[in-house]
């Protein structure tokens, strides 16, 4: 099975994805997280798309269609995968397509987390997630059980993203509304999209994502 969440920043597509991933034995694909390892780690890639990151903007789909090639060739993504933050634009979206036609695959669902934007802001501005393991908090809305611990985990050290502050987000909520936003025709011509409030609990998008991945899928 092979799901797309798409969705603006800070609706909780990344937190969704990784709860689906134990779930349903998928894999999320999270571009954003790729390219912040490529930043991290100094890659060419990294280089070229730090910038364009920092300001909000979008990678440049060259870059993004061959990280994403090649990742599925990798064997961990044989049983299906969660894409999280891809497809962004048209040419990604098609591109996806080819690049499962060509493993024997195909897109089974698209769904859109949808979310208001003043409380997007909100959300972003207060999150951090845990250096170790990656799971995320929030200052407000999701706190560890104990304070400074990390509850799946155990770690202490927690990082911010450094596009979390308020102007970047605002341009990269512009970029999903340009840029993003127009490739859920698309998917709605082909019967793949299933649009969910992303402005409920966090446990009430799950369940209601679970209850639609459960149902066989009708071609
Ligand atoms: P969010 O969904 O919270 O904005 P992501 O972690 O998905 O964050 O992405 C962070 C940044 O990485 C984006 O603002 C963009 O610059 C870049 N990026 C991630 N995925 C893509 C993509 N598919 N196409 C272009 N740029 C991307
Ligand atoms: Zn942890």
């Amino acid at each position: 099975m092979n799901i797309v969440l798409l969705g603006p920043p800070g609706g909780g597509k990344g937190t969704q994805a990784k709860r689906l991933e134990d779930r349903f034995g998928l894999k999320q694909l999270s571009t954003g997280d790729m390219l912040r390892a490529a930043v991290a780690a100094g890659t060419d890639t990294g280089k070229k798309a730090k910038a364009v990151m920092d300001a909000g903007g979008l990678v440049s789909d060259d870059i993004i269609i061959a990280m994403i090639d090649e990742r599925l060739s990798q064997a961990d993504c044989r049983s299906g995968a969660i894409f999280d933050g891809f497809p962004r634009t048209a040419a990604q979206a098609e591109a996806l397509d080819r690049l499962l036609a060509s493993r024997g695959s195909r897109l089974d669902h698209a769904i859109e987390l949808k979310a208001d934007e003043e409380v997007l802001v909100q959300r972003i501005a207060g999150r951090y997630s845990c250096k170790r393991c990656g799971a995320g908090y929030h200052d407000h809305f999701q706190r560890p059980k104990t304070d400074g611990v990390c509850d799946a985990c155990g770690g202490s050290e927690f990082v911010r993203r450094d596009d979390d502050k308020p102007d970047t987000v605002r341009a990269r909520l512009e970029a999903y509304r340009l840029q993003t936003a127009p490739i859920l025709p698309y998917y709605e011509r082909q019967a793949l999209l299933t649009r969910l409030d992303g402005m409920a609990t966090m446990d009430e998008v799950t369940g209601q994502l679970e209850a639609l991945l459960r149902k066989p899928v009708k071609r």
